[in-house]
Order: structure tokens, then sequence, then C-alpha cells
């Protein structure tokens, strides 16, 4: 008889949540932040101001950020 009734039992039991899977995340080559033209090395990215030379900063559509120290320079 009580078969049936554990059987119902286990399959309410909540599954056991795995790890968190890892987003994929996009790797940026910093070499892609330098553009060689015509012998003159450009920089396509700009630094932070804060963290000095060296650490890039994002570009958003409106804004600069540095992932580093959070500063945010508006365009
Ligand atoms: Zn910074």
């Amino acid at each position: 008889m009580p078969e049936a009734l554990e059987a119902e039992e286990k399959s309410k039991k909540p599954k056991k949540e795995g790890k968190r899977t890892k987003k994929a995340h996009k790797k940026m080559k910093k070499g892609s932040y330098y553009s060689v033209s015509s012998e003159k090395l450009e920089r396509k990215k700009r630094f932070c101001p804060k963290c000095g030379p060296g650490t890039f900063m994002a570009e958003h559509k409106n804004r600069f950020a540095c992932g580093k120290c959070a500063y945010t320079e508006f365009k």
C-alpha cells in the first residue's frame, strides 16, 4: 500500500540545484585596444585618470567607465 505514496513523495522533493552555471564571458584582448596606422600607435580606448595609464576604460553608448575604480566619464 505505501508504495504509491512513497513514489509520490519522492517526486515532490525539490530537485537539488547544481552550482550556478558560469556565464560565458566575452574575452577582450588588450591588443584590440590598439591600432597601428602608418607607423603611429593609436589608442582606441581611454585610460582611467584615476588608475593611470594601463587601465583602459570601457566605452559605453554615452560614457566611459573604469571597471577597476568605477570612475565614469560622460561623453
Ligand atoms: Zn580607474
